[in-house]
């Protein structure tokens, strides 16, 4: 009998069939004009792309245009590529340019599909942006679609890291840009540091069709990218910490061992207020309560992490001088790996050996936060509709499913569970064997590399030929990936592994004939071709008979998303297959959720060694056990996120202001009101509104008058006046400063003077900011290791970092004041030192802003090794004709770079 829910369901149609259907008259439209463009010549296919951009700057809105830039590009693909979009194609493309995530499954032809909507916002001559999760699947992408674009007149580019800059430039100035999400963050990060907006790569962010959006936007959402370089040498803190934390008592601290946490009692915290005060690191005055004491909480805290809860020979040893880490699981050292955040430093202080420059960021944002900068964002994966909610919530993404072009034909089979893991996987490997013996593929899904190892190893045993990837060569992967479908092919693979390639049954005949030219480049390709595609069909109908691919996981995965994907590997295109998932109540999974109950059950069954149950019941609960992971990682998401934005929008502010600097011709009006800011501040400081004359400290001022602004005024002569008041010395301290600057401008000249202006608010935006993202870091990791009171850590945060940013504000004014109140023309000599010192900071700048590669959560403490003038395996790639990282002052080919 149906549910009144699915009673509905059949009369109304669900939303998703509702906006299926909705897009029905445009895909009609898109029909009709097929014979018109069929007889198109090639140039007329081009000038249809002008007078389509022509009508959209006429006032067309892109809606309208619609189903004849779609005719077009169809058209396009179908001479050059050999493809006829499918109408389900073109409805996915539809929802793209909606600004939706359309759900399409594996082999259904995505790449085509973005080519639709890409070409269509093209047309606003703003340029698009098509994400990959590599920069194999970029490059492939854009070789291969590029030939359509090609033929319809639009420029397409690819950006890769450390690619050339001009050809950087060409590919962000080309109608439609393929890139990775590291690659663009990067860039966005880098554009953001340059002082030049002709230096600048990326023309803002119109329209964005993120390919494996789930991935990208819920896997790796808060993955931060990070661009980072040494900070000054702040060893004498460290070590003046260290002398402090053994002089702590049990009364000062508590610590929680299992999630490694420290946090000070109230009499701890009066206890060091004393003692920092006293080692001079506390002003005074200060409490450790202010928000301008963060960053000393910040490394107390570690200080007695590195105390208390590192243990040396345990955690880690100290071998020639240096503290290396041991890895906790295999008991190996590990050089060169460091703690983050002032860890490692605060080891070394403890074991009294050198301490090595700390890597702080320079730049950093999250992709959550990078893609939310697109006027439009869309995205394409096979799975979504699980997370629906949260693409919604947090990046208002509708998820559309769009259906496949043939009916799916694979069987899911329901999950096995066996009581132990011994017996599951001596099941697995039988499975594997008897599908093997009749031909027929085998794409076994693992979570972890160690467990696909593990795999590999009882198949090895068995005599079982077979793959192993792990989604760390992507090339190389993509053509393993390709193969599993070949007749008896059987691949290991962790979930993630080869994403983006899709499993052909009997292989991929494009892949076949160009590794059959690569080695014997003689050959005909034609007549290559036609052998190679006479076998494959041999080949694909002995895999057909055989079953089609078949999926055998052997552990269902925290997220259904993940196992979804791995199902959807088999049965494209109406291709048959199977899949089948292996558990045992054993798995983690498992053990979290609900095997008591289930293992009350298999005793009540009277279970066998070996044998297994399988019942939608099983499937039911454990995917309900799936869906109260999925909630749980999507409220700490959520709560990351509500911690992100807080950072996020000071960055926009700050890059916003940037901008309109370096757009600027003119920045003397800023620099102006800044100077008169910090002359109002200083009068309301030593000649405090409400108060008498001998209240005020006339000589503070002149001090601080000259220090700040460069002046030498009477401010003693003036409180002595009959009717003096703040706001007549206000108004004379302007005065005097405003002709002291404009003296200072007719020295210079004033072309000079305004490029002066600008790059000294650029550097102290710039330096600034820095210590600031730095400080919010490390507020950060204290405000949730507060023990006093019962605070919001949230509420917190934001309170302080609203505080920290007004400071920023205030210290940012008076630094660019007095900085140009002290600039004086240089002496030809001086000019051309300073030249040359400019010059060797942007290089440096350079090489360090090389892409530090994102870290997963568990790898975040273990940061890559940082930068090291000495070391050069710490250099990353350094341009070839940047100066020498080694600081010889010679240009890096040259110098380390050279080639003997
Ligand atoms: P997805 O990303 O959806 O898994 P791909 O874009 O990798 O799929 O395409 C899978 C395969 O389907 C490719 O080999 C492609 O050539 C083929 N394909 C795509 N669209 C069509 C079409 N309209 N007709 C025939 N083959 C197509």
């Amino acid at each position: 009998m149906l549910g009144f829910g699915s009673l509905a369901k059949k009369v109304f149609g669900t939303p998703n069939d509702r906006k299926i259907k909705a897009t029905q008259p445009l895909v009609r439209k898109i029909n009709e004009f097929e014979q018109e463009f069929r007889g198109l010549s090639g140039d007329d296919l081009i000038a249809r792309t002008e007078s389509l951009k022509q009508r959209h700057a006429a006032g067309e809105s892109l809606d309208d245009l619609l189903p004849e830039a779609f005719a077009n590009c169809r058209e396009a693909a179908r001479r050059t590529l050999g493809l006829w979009a499918f109408d389900v194609q073109l409805m996915g493309g539809i929802f793209l340019h909606q600004g939706n995530i359309a759900e399409m499954k594996t082999g259904e032809g995505k790449t085509l599909v973005a080519t639709f909507p890409a070409y269509l916002n093209a047309l606003t001559g703003k340029g698009v942006h098509i994400v990959t999760v590599n920069d194999y699947l970029a490059k492939r992408d854009a070789e291969w679609m590029g030939k359509v674009y090609a033929a319809l007149g639009m420029t397409t580019g690819v950006v890769y890291p450390q690619q050339p800059e001009g050809e950087k430039r060409d590919a962000y100035q080309a109608d439609i840009t393929y890139a990775t999400n590291n690659e663009l963050g990067f860039d966005y990060l880098r554009d953001n540091m340059r002082s030049d907006l002709k230096d600048m790569f990326q023309r803002g962010h119109h329209f964005a069709i993120v390919d494996e959006v789930d991935s990208i936007l819920i896997d790796e959402a808060r993955t931060p990218l990070i661009i980072s370089g040494p900070s000054e040498d702040r060893s004498d803190l460290y070590r003046t910490i260290d002398r402090v934390i053994p002089l702590l008592t049990e009364d000062h601290f508590t610590i929680d061992e299992k999630t490694r946490n420290v946090t000070f009692t109230d009499e701890g915290n009066e206890f060091l207020e004393d003692h920092l005060s006293g080692a001079g690191i506390l002003p005074e005055g200060h409490t450790l309560y202010d928000p301008e004491s963060t960053s000393i909480v910040h490394h107390v805290n570690q200080g007695l992490r590195a105390h208390k809860l590192f243990q040396r020979d345990k955690d880690y040893i100290v071998r020639d001088g240096q503290v290396v880490l041991i890895d906790e699981f295999t008991g190996r050292m590990m050089p060169g790996r460091r703690l983050s955040d002032g860890l490692h430093q605060a080891i070394e202080a403890k074991e009294e050996v050198d301490i090595q420059p700390e890597n702080v960021t320079l730049a950093s944002v999250t992709f959550q936060n990078y893609f939310r900068l697109y006027e439009k964002l869309s995205g394409m994966t096979g799975t979504a509709s699980t997370e629906a909610d949260e693409f919604m919530e947090i990046y208002g993404l509708g998820v559309v499913e769009v259906p496949t072009n043939k009916p799916i034909a694979r069987a899911d089979e329901d999950d096995a569970v066996y009581r132990t893991g011994r017996e599951k996987y001596a099941a697995i490997v039988q499975e594997i064997l008897k599908a093997h013996e009749k031909g027929q593929p085998v794409l076994v899904g693992t979570t972890s590399i160690e467990k696909s190892e593990e795999l590999s190893a009882l198949l090895t045993k068995e005599g079982i030929e077979h793959n192993v990837l792990n989604a760390r060569q992507h090339e190389q992967e993509a053509k393993i990936v390709a193969d599993a479908g070949k007749l008896g092919a059987v691949t290991i693979a962790t979930n993630m592994a080869g994403r983006g390639t899709d499993i052909q049954l009997g292989g991929n005949v494009e892949m076949k004939v160009l590794e059959a030219l690569t080695e014997d480049p003689e050959a005909n390709p034609d007549e290559v071709r036609a052998r190679i595609e006479a076998e494959h069909a041999d080949e694909k109908k002995k895999v057909i008979e055989a079953g089609g691919l078949f999926v055998l996981a052997t552990e269902r995965h925290e997220s259904r998303r993940i196992d979804n994907q791995l199902r959807g590997r088999s049965g494209r295109q109406g291709d048959p297959g199977r899949s089948a998932f292996f558990l045992s109540l054993e798995d983690d999974l498992m053990r979290i959720f609900g095997s008591e109950r289930l293992d009350n059950v298999l005793s009540k069954l009277g279970m066998k060694e070996g044998e297994a149950i399988a019942h939608p019941w099983v499937n039911k609960s454990l995917e309900k056990a799936q869906a109260k992971v999925e909630g749980r990682n999507f409220d700490i998401r959520k709560q990351l996120l509500k911690f992100d934005d807080v950072v996020n929008d000071q960055r926009k502010v700050i890059f916003g202001q940037r901008r309109e600097i370096m757009e600027a011709t003119d920045v003397n009006d800023i620099a102006e009101d800044m100077r008169h800011q910090v002359i109002d501040d200083m009068v309301d400081q030593y000649v405090p509104p409400k108060t008498y004359v001998d209240q005020w400290d006339a000589e503070g001022l002149y001090v601080a008058a000259m220090e700040k602004l460069g002046v030498d005024v009477p401010v003693m002569k003036w409180v002595e006046e009959d009717g003096v008041d703040a706001e007549v010395i206000q108004e004379r301290l302007v005065e005097a400063s405003d002709k002291f600057m404009a003296d200072k401008a007719a020295q210079f000249g004033p072309e000079n003077m305004r490029s002066i202006e600008k790059q000294i608010l650029l550097q102290t935006i710039d330096s600034k900011w820095r210590e600031h993202i730095l400080r919010l870091e490390h507020l950060r990791s204290v405000v949730g290791f507060r023990g006093y009171a019962q605070r919001d850590p949230l509420n917190e945060y934001k309170t302080e970092a609203f505080q920290l940013f007004e400071g920023l504000l205030n210290s940012l004014r008076e630094e660019v004041t007095q900085k140009l109140s002290q600039i004086r023309p240089l002496s030809e000599e001086e000019q051309k030192a300073m030249l040359a010192r400019i010059q060797a900071q942007r290089d440096a700048l350079q090489s360090q802003a090389q892409a530090q590669p994102p870290q997963g959560e568990a790898e975040a403490e273990a940061a890559a090794p940082g930068f090291v003038e000495a070391d050069p395996s710490t250099w990353g790639n350094p341009g070839r004709n940047d100066l020498c990282p080694c600081g010889s002052g010679k240009k890096f080919k040259h110098c380390h770079g050279r080639l003997s």
